[in-house]
């Protein structure tokens, strides 16, 4: 008997999701069928409900997914991108895009940029292409999308966190360098900057500081191994200024970004000292330009990079991670485990009046 599928379509922002059912395709060359288990809800989906960031719709929202192969077509890739088996009803995360693997952009490390890019729980729905999101019973994944098998024994909350959060940070990190012996500053304590510090500590950085407007934040920063923790509302003077006197003559050499605040991004830049990096991550929506002082950029050797998304490298790294580190930190605090794909209104309003770090979405057979 045919599959069916359900899902909720995101029809533009104030509108509610529909529930509908729909017919599971038939698999094209190299694709492969997942039954999606849990989807978080990211920041980004949270943006696109409010009306925050535009979307093309309707759409299927969603892409921190987990779930488990139900169907491998002709063709469909064999082994992950660790060189392990796939068969059906292995547990899979998978890249939130699909490019073309030989192109320039690939290459270079930026395959999430290249051509005939698919980004999954971004895609208009259209009469070829209907289940490619996490807020769904199934997902057709196409080929050349970056696919990892997991075995460990990690919650689904928390594994659905691997393909956008910790990808992202695991991405940010490898541009930043090696850590060891080097002072980060984290802007952002949400998702990503917990995550960061995390990250950050399980590298071996010197100090850890991060920075957020609200107390609570900071709260769980420390618990994912901030060493300090600054709040930019109450801490008094400059951001430069405090730094000075928690790690007075110390250099940050590193500054991550995941606030997306102007001011903060600015501020961040003024605290690197010589051969410093900042990493911006979290400005992805309408902004301001920056006022960046050139003089000091160069005087100070200092580099800026920006990052979005993550490539198979970072997908990797974020796979290993949190393979080796989920019972380290508590990972599954981060998480809202309380709504289903029937509840999925309910679960977008309580992100936005909420401000969890994640809401998570229980999807499937029994929820
Ligand atoms: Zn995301």
């Amino acid at each position: 008997m045919r599959r069916t599928s359900q899902l909720a379509i995101f029809h533009g922002p104030g509108q509610p999701f529909t529930l509908e059912t729909v017919p599971v395709p038939a698999l094209r060359e190299g694709e492969m069928l997942v039954r999606n288990e849990y989807t978080t809800l990211c920041r980004s989906d949270l943006n696109t409900f409010s009306g925050k960031r535009r979307e093309r719709t309707p759409t299927i929202l969603g892409h921190e997914i987990v779930g488990v192969i139900a169907e491998l077509a002709t063709g469909a890739p064999a082994r992950d991108a660790r060189d392990r088996d796939l068969r059906v009803g292995d547990r899979v995360t998978w890249a939130i895009y699909a490019s073309q693997p030989n192109s320039w952009l690939a290459k270079v490390g930026i395959p999430q940029k290249g051509p005939g890019l698919f980004k999954y729980g971004h895609e208009p729905i259209t009469p070829n292409s209907t289940l490619h999101g996490g807020l769904a019973e199934y997902c057709v994944l196409r080929r050349h999308t970056p696919v990892l098998r997991i075995d460990a024994a990690i919650s689904l909350p928390v594994m659905a966190l691997i393909n956008c959060s910790v990808a992202t940070v695991a991405g940010s990190l490898r541009l930043a360098g090696p850590l060891t012996e080097r002072n980060v500053i984290i802007a952002g304590a949400g998702m990503l900057g917990v995550i960061a510090c995390a990250m950050s500590r399980c590298a071996d950085a010197r100090r850890i500081i991060a920075v957020d407007i609200e107390d609570a934040r900071l709260a769980t920063a420390r618990e994912f191994g901030a060493d300090f923790t600054l709040n930019l509302r109450s801490g008094g003077g400059s951001l430069k200024d405090q730094v000075e006197r928690i790690i007075p003559g110390e250099a940050v050499t590193v500054g991550l970004d995941y606030s997306g605040m102007p001011e903060t991004m600015e501020a961040l830049v003024g605290v690197l000292g010589v051969g410093g990096i900042a990493i911006l991550i979290g400005a992805t929506f309408p902004q301001r330009p920056l006022q960046i002082n050139a003089e000091q950029l160069i005087r100070n050797v200092h580099t800026l990079k920006g990052l979005h998304n993550y490539n198979e490298q970072d997908f990797i790294a974020a796979v290993n991670f949190m393979e080796q580190n989920h019972q380290r930190f508590p990972f599954a605090s981060l998480v809202v485990d309380r709504f289903q794909l029937a509840s999925v209104n309910e679960a977008f309003e309580f992100g936005l009046k909420s401000g969890a770090h994640r809401v998570g979405v229980r999807i499937g057979v029994g929820c």
